[in-house]
């Protein structure tokens, strides 16, 4: 019978999942060349794996990922391990800085590999987008640079932020580094990853840009914080806070999973009013059972968390 809970892709899973439950082995075909992402051919399940889990592997394994990796053979360089990763991304980053503060697209995306991406949370299109391929980019930048005024670009060189090279495979390598930026809005920090190209010029391979916060609702930490005294009024507060009977929230979250949490500390912490609902009477509810058979736990009632 079907689970109407599973669509059909995964209802053919489970069926595979039981013919497959004798051996614990499945067998996919050879996939993976150094210019693709791919996953392991192979994948050991155990009969007791939770389905999430099962279904999640599965996918990874059998789901086409046609993304071709540079590699330095396709890319048509030696290793170059010489170089010094702060003086690439330093050169890199001042002709995207200047092309930035010229607002020319073209200019920046020459600075891209053809298949390059740019990732963008919230700092230029407030939403989570990814763009593939320099004609995307540029679409992205024609739209959104004037609009947002991106500037104040800077390198950042703080432990594990500075500029590295990194060797992931012997034949893909690239340098790392990241760098700061403000925006109309705020403040951000953004991603590179270069890839070598035979004329000793580095191109992004991938960028990322994450708005960290916003400049007209710095969150309430530091010198911010609420900082008089309560005179034993902070039950009471707390109260009327939880239940929302002196004002009304601004934002409603739906599920208390960690991204509701998360997204409803984030605003508490700017200072916006709350409340988050689940159809699950007790925070963690959702997971609670899954994770509780997925580790074995025997956990008495009194052991888990309420
Ligand atoms: C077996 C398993 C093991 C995992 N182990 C780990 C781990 O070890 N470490 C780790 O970091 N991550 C782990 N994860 C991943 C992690 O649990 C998820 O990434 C995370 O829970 C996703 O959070 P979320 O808030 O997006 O969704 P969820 O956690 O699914 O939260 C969604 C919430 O919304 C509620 N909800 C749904 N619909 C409605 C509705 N209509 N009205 C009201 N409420 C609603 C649900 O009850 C739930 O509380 C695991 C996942 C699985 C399945």
């Amino acid at each position: 019978m079907r689970d109407p809970g599973i669509c059909g892709k995964h209802q053919s899973i489970v069926r595979r999942r039981s013919r497959y439950r004798q051996r614990d082995v499945i067998t996919q075909p050879e996939t993976r060349t150094s210019y693709e992402i791919g996953y392991p051919s192979r994948l050991s399940l155990q009969p007791e794996v939770d389905l999430h889990t099962y279904i999640s592997l599965f996918r990874m394994a059998t789901d086409p990922f046609p993304q071709r990796l540079p590699t330095l053979d396709q890319l048509g360089v030696t290793d170059p391990s010489n170089v010094s990763p702060s003086e690439v991304a330093t050169e890199w980053l001042s002709g995207f800085s200047a092309a930035i503060t010229q607002i020319d697209a073209g200019a920046v995306v020459d600075l891209f590999l053809e298949d390059g991406f740019w990732k963008d949370v919230i700092a230029l299109t407030w939403d989570l987008r990814t763009f593939e391929g320099t004609k995307d980019i540029k679409k992205l930048l024609d739209a959104r640079l004037a609009a947002t005024d991106l500037r104040e670009i800077c390198l950042l060189e703080e432990p594990l932020r500075e500029p590295a090279l990194q060797r992931m495979f012997p034949d893909l390598t690239w340098v790392r580094f990241c760098f700061g930026f403000t925006t109309k809005h705020g403040k951000g920090t953004g991603v590179v990853y270069l890839v070598p190209f035979p004329d000793s010029k580095w191109k992004a391979y991938s960028l990322l840009t994450c708005l960290d916060s916003l400049t007209e609702f710095p969150e309430k930490v530091g010198p911010l914080r609420h900082n008089k005294a309560d005179h034993g009024t902070w039950e009471e507060n707390r109260l009327q806070e939880i239940e929302f009977s002196t004002n009304d929230p601004t934002v409603l979250v739906i599920g208390a999973g960690h991204s509701g949490l998360e997204v409803a500390a984030r605003l508490k912490y700017i200072g916006v009013p709350t409340l988050i609902i689940d159809k699950k009477p007790r925070v963690g509810d959702n997971v609670r059972p899954v994770s509780i058979s997925m580790f074995n736990c025997r956990l008495t009632e009194s052991r888990t968390v309420r």
